[in-house]
């Protein structure tokens, strides 16, 4: 595989630009729907997503189509100081579709992590309250404010304190722990606490990934969620959910709450919010995004017209039925497939799991760092680009609407990655490409 090109743009990134993480040697020259093109023509089925922010695949027709009439019309005008219909519009399409049809605002952000600081500003100041509870294994993001209740790495806050007072994280119940255990345990801490040294009076939210990205793809388990939510009912608590990663259909839903039986006060979007135009949001009930006079909240790129006019058009693909009929087909594939790969591989896949299109495969790797890793590489030799992610969990997060051809070629792939690691032929080598989590 020829990659010379590849490392050009490498060595020149190392040159100029902070370290990032590292898995492979791919500078990406073009990418359409499902199919990533590297700057050597090397091709890749996209099962990344570019994080999630692509639901709808790269440069999909009407999206740029869109983009490019918003373009040809204009890119941006503050709405510190002007009106925007698109940035209106966008706002009334998504409200009206949040559950249970309560009455809800839209506060633009730019960025998944800028957010979840206004979920915290916006929760603080209505409730007049300022603890927030958040959660072990969580990721919201990278200013000081959503990095504050983040707690899956102790790499994003080394040398940089002190963080956000008032924040307490406790652990996350994923459904993979018993229906035993979840009633039992997952929030006795909590409720510990509540009695010995957090007052629930003083909680302003609790702010929650309903599947935890970061901690590999874990969505929680519905009891937990179910005991989380009635206690925030109980004491005043607003009850938020962070669905940067897991909106816009990931999960199979628009929001991820859809699959639990709660109606959160307020979420915070991103990554897909902009259809791969930049864009996120704080949308809570009304009152409490009337909380704040101007300029109480104000960015001068939040809502953007042309990642409004992309969230609007991408609107429209998401709720046609023939996108309906394909998201739920390639659920169904998507969850046959990885049973599929379980059988064939039981020694080296501990567990699959996840909601929708939103899949992680648990890696047995038996004491293996690395083993994850040659397996992620030789899906790329192979291509496929697929990253880990929790350490030793596949991240599988396709485009909802990849072939169902791609799909199962995908599958595939990291079948016989995994073969190779088994049969000894992914050499240490490759390694001196890795720099991940
Ligand atoms: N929340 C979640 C659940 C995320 O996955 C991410 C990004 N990985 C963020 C927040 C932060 O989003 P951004 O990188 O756009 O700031």
């Amino acid at each position: 595989m020829k990659i010379d090109n590849c490392l050009k743009v490498i060595e020149k990134s190392h040159k100029y630009t902070m370290k990032n993480f590292e898995y492979f040697p791919l500078a990406v020259k073009e990418a359409k729907g499902s199919i990533i093109t590297d700057l050597d023509d090397n091709k890749f089925i996209d099962f990344l997503s570019s994080a999630s922010t692509l639901n709808l695949g790269s440069s999909h027709p009407v999206i740029v189509k869109a983009v490019k009439d918003q373009l040809d019309k204009f890119s941006q005008y503050v709405i510190a100081y002007v009106w925007i219909e698109e940035a209106a519009e966008y706002a009334r399409l998504i409200t009206s579709v949040y559950p249970g049809g309560i009455k809800t605002k839209i506060a633009y952000t730019n960025s998944g992590s800028e957010a979840n600081d206004a979920a915290i500003k916006y929760s603080r100041a209505f409730t007049k309250r300022s603890k927030i509870i958040a959660f072990i294994n969580s990721y919201h993001g990278t200013t000081y404010g959503s990095m504050s209740i983040s707690g899956c790495t102790t790499l994003m806050r080394d040398k940089m304190g002190p963080f956000l007072p008032d924040v307490y994280l406790f652990p996350f119940y994923g459904n993979d722990v018993s229906d035993e255990v979840a009633e039992k345990e997952s929030t006795k801490q909590i409720e510990e606490a509540f009695e010995k040294y957090i007052p629930a009076n003083e909680v302003a939210a609790v702010i929650i990934e309903l599947v935890q990205g970061d901690a590999g793809i874990l969505p929680a388990h519905p009891i937990f969620i179910k005991k989380l939510y009635n206690l925030c009912k109980k004491n005043g608590i607003l009850f938020i959910v962070d669905d940067v990663q897991q909106g816009f259909f990931r999960t199979g839903k628009m929001f991820s709450c859809e699959n639990y039986d709660i109606i959160p006060d307020g979420m915070t979007l991103g990554k897909s919010f902009g259809s791969g135009i930049y864009g996120s949001c704080f949308i809570a009930r009304e009152e409490i995004i009337d909380t704040f006079g101007s300029p109480g909240h104000v960015s001068t790129y939040a809502g953007t017209a042309v990642s409004c006019a992309a969230g609007i058009a991408a609107f429209g693909v998401y709720y046609s039925k023939e996108f309906q009929e394909l998201l739920a087909s390639n659920i169904k594939l998507i969850e046959k497939l990885e049973k599929e790969l379980k059988e064939k591989q039981p020694d080296y896949i501990k567990t699959v799991r996840g909601l929708g299109m939103s899949r992680g495969i648990v890696i047995n790797d038996k004491g293996d760092k690395n083993m994850t890793y040659k397996i992620i590489f030789r899906c790329y030799e192979k291509g496929l680009l697929v990253i880990s992610i929790g350490g030793n969990v596949l991240r599988i997060q396709p485009p909802l609407n990849i072939t169902p051809e791609l799909l199962e070629k995908g599958y595939n792939i990291i079948n016989e990655a995994i073969e190779d690691y088994k049969n000894g032929k992914i050499s240490d080598d490759v390694l001196k490409y890795k720099s991940t989590w």
